[in-house]
């Protein structure tokens, strides 16, 4: 392909998919096409990407989804011809001279030289293999692979013109990059694209606005979601199931602070390796000293005080303070942007023995992350985020069964939210980076990965095996999910760690009496309350089951007489009783109304109430999504309500 990575890291790079090939391969025929239309434009790097794949390339013209139809129908006609995909080595010499000539990535010599392609040659290390590929007139610089033949490419679509800088630098040339996508055949785009329409109605970020779930604040800032009543309905009740699947499972809950110093990032490593993503320290003046801190003497503020508070006064104060205190020592904290750390100071607190081994602490811990601001996206990528963290600390012996029963849970997990399709992408790391990219242990990585590999084998669960892309401290385990319309969300990590024990200097005491480091799982089945809860909203497109719903129950009457009023009322006041999530409308609006309205917040069960309703002590049900399921006695209707909430019936 025609992207300096490629070239650059060729050794490195996972082997192509069959699509991904496909995908590629168009990206040469886009560029093909656009010479026919624009023999001047100047190509840069067209890698496939998630979903489809793109072309960079400077050209004055500014393409516009208008040109998609005349680029198509170039691209069509290429595909039509059915050319061969040619692959030629090539010295570097030759490569600079066809660059220089204009020919690559061209349909044939110009009289200016193919820059950016003259720019990736120059940069490929010597000693390795140079490549062009040729479909028709087309000419590219490309390590491949392709399909056989452009015929191959089944079905395509161009998608989007977006901007971007050469190699993603914005002191390079600000360049056009085309997106399009391709399949196999014309089914599967078709598909492709009624998903991508589904996916828009069931956005997390519309329904969560419409069904008054969570809020974004500007005072507050951006990516730091605030929870209305019905999203936080929606959290308590995932950390009830969470509590008490886990509490069933062993585990022991603890609390840990929001903040901490930064020896304890040190150690852990966060710091330095992880500071980009976490928010800058709070400096404060260090223990012992604060006698003298500034603001402990307002006398000196006081002038400034006095003043109307404005952004202005504040930088004086916060100057002043700043000065007075230049010379007092300093210390440094930061957000917890990992529960680990904390948890790892919990396991010290006391001396371990083998005997309280497995010790499986959990947390539904609040963690902060400096994402950029270009990074944030709805509840998907924020700022703050609650976790279902656990850290199980371990002896050898007992890895395989407690990491077996980690993966139990999240099976059991999938079944009660209806999750059908999924796949473990299993890690590991490369020998020849050990000490680098990977913590210089080699018999540990062996011993684990055969341990995890073994486990993921025995137990039947779907995974994939990806070398090179373990943590840095262990295997890891990313788990992706499919929501009910197809579209891939990765919702949790597992880790297994040989790593931090060590450098927290965690032990336990033995049969033989010698002290030994624990291994350590790092594992969140339900990831973050935030990215679950954004796939929970397009999984169930907002139509929770009863258990999860954030209105379970509306009463609603027909008409609003006092002793009606006062059935329904009584009704709602027995459903609280038994903890259903339950609202009266107690409008005058007309019965229609009242139902379309409970509709449009999916309310999940509404009981409609009419006066002869009330004389038989009954109420009339009606399901979102099933309509009326018709009248049964008030004690019955109830006792199915909070049995199917119980037994979090789907
Ligand atoms: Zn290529
Ligand atoms: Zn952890």
């Amino acid at each position: 392909m025609s992207d300096e990575t490629d070239q650059l890291n060729a050794p490195d790079r996972p082997p192509m998919t069959e699509l991904e090939r496909i995908r590629h391969s168009c990206a040469h025929v886009l560029a093909t096409a656009i010479l026919r239309l624009w023999p001047e434009a100047q190509f840069a790097a067209g890698p496939p990407v998630e979903n489809g794949f793109y072309y960079d390339l400077e050209l004055p013209h500014r393409i516009s989804p208008e040109d998609f139809a005349k680029i198509e129908a170039e691209m069509k006609k290429e595909i039509k011809a059915n050319h061969k995909f040619e692959r030629r080595v090539v010295s570097r010499g030759e490569a600079l001279a066809l660059a220089e000539a204009g020919e690559l990535a061209a349909l044939g010599p110009r009289p200016a030289a193919s820059k950016f392609k003259l720019d990736i040659v120059d940069n490929i290390p010597t000693g390795e293999e140079i490549s062009l590929y040729r479909n028709g007139d087309f000419l590219d610089l490309c390590a491949g692979p392709h399909v056989m033949r452009t015929g191959n490419i089944g079905a395509f679509r161009l998608t989007n013109v977006a901007s971007a800088y050469y190699k993603g630098d914005e002191r390079n040339p600000q360049l056009q990059r085309i997106y399009g996508t391709a399949f196999k055949n014309k089914t599967q785009l078709d598909e492709y694209f009624a998903m991508l329409e589904e996916a828009k109605k069931r956005d997390h970020r519309k329904l969560g606005k419409e069904l008054e779930l969570f809020t974004f604040d500007d005072d507050v800032g951006p990516g730091l979601p605030l929870w209305l009543p019905r999203g936080a309905a929606i959290i308590e009740e995932l950390e009830k199931l969470a509590k008490e699947t886990e509490f069933a499972a062993g585990y022991k809950r603890v609390r840990t602070t929001n903040l901490a110093r930064e020896s304890l990032y040190l150690k852990s490593g966060h710091l330095p390796y992880y500071a980009e993503s976490m928010f800058p320290p709070m400096e404060l003046v260090a223990e012992g000293a604060e006698s003298k801190r500034p603001m402990n003497r307002p006398e000196v503020f006081r002038e400034m005080l006095e003043k109307p508070l404005t952004r202005q006064a504040l930088d004086e104060i916060l100057a002043k303070a700043e000065e007075m205190r230049a010379d007092l020592p300093i210390d440094r904290y930061y957000l917890k942007a990992m529960n680990c750390p904390h948890h790892h100071k919990l396991y010290a607190a006391l001396p371990r023995s083998y005997r309280e081994l497995p010790l499986r602490l959990a947390e539904y811990g609040f963690c902060h992350r400096y994402e950029q601001s270009g990074e944030l996206f709805g509840l998907m990528r924020v700022r703050s985020l609650q976790m279902n963290d656990a850290h199980i600390y371990c002896t050898p012996e007992q890895f395989e069964s407690e990491f077996n029963a980690v993966n139990q849970m999240y099976l059991r997990y999938f079944k009660l939210f209806g999750i059908e399709k999924y796949v473990m992408r299993f890690s590991t790391h490369d020998p020849a980076k050990l000490g680098q990219k990977f913590v210089d242990e080699p018999e540990l990585w062996k011993q684990t990965e055969e341990m995890v590999r073994g486990v993921l084998q025995r137990s039947g669960i779907n995974y994939v095996e990806v070398p090179n892309e373990a943590a840095f401290y262990g295997p890891k385990i990313d788990v992706q999910v499919w929501s009910a319309i197809g579209r891939e969300f990765t919702i949790a990590t597992n880790q297994v760690d040989f790593a931090q024990p060590r450098r927290f200097d965690l032990t336990y005491k033995d049969r033989d009496n010698t002290a030994k480091t624990p291994l350590c799982i790092h594992r969140a089945p339900l990831g973050t309350h935030e990215r679950f809860i954004g796939f929970l909203i397009e999984h169930y497109a907002g139509n929770f089951p009863l258990w999860l719903a954030p209105e379970q129950v509306r009463v609603v009457p027909i008409g609003d007489e006092a002793v009606l009023l006062e059935y329904a009322r009584s009704i709602q006041d027995e459903l609280r009783s038994h903890q259903v999530r339950t609202e009266l409308d107690a409008s005058s609006d007309h019965i229609k109304a009242k139902i379309s309205a409970a509709e449009e917040m999916k309310v999940h069960t509404m009981l409609v109430i009419g006066n002869r309703d009330m004389e038989a002590n009954a109420v009339s049900v009606r399901v979102h999504g099933q309509g009326n399921l018709g009248a049964k006695p008030r004690t019955e209707a109830i006792a199915d309500i909070v049995a199917a909430i119980r037994e979090r019936r789907s």
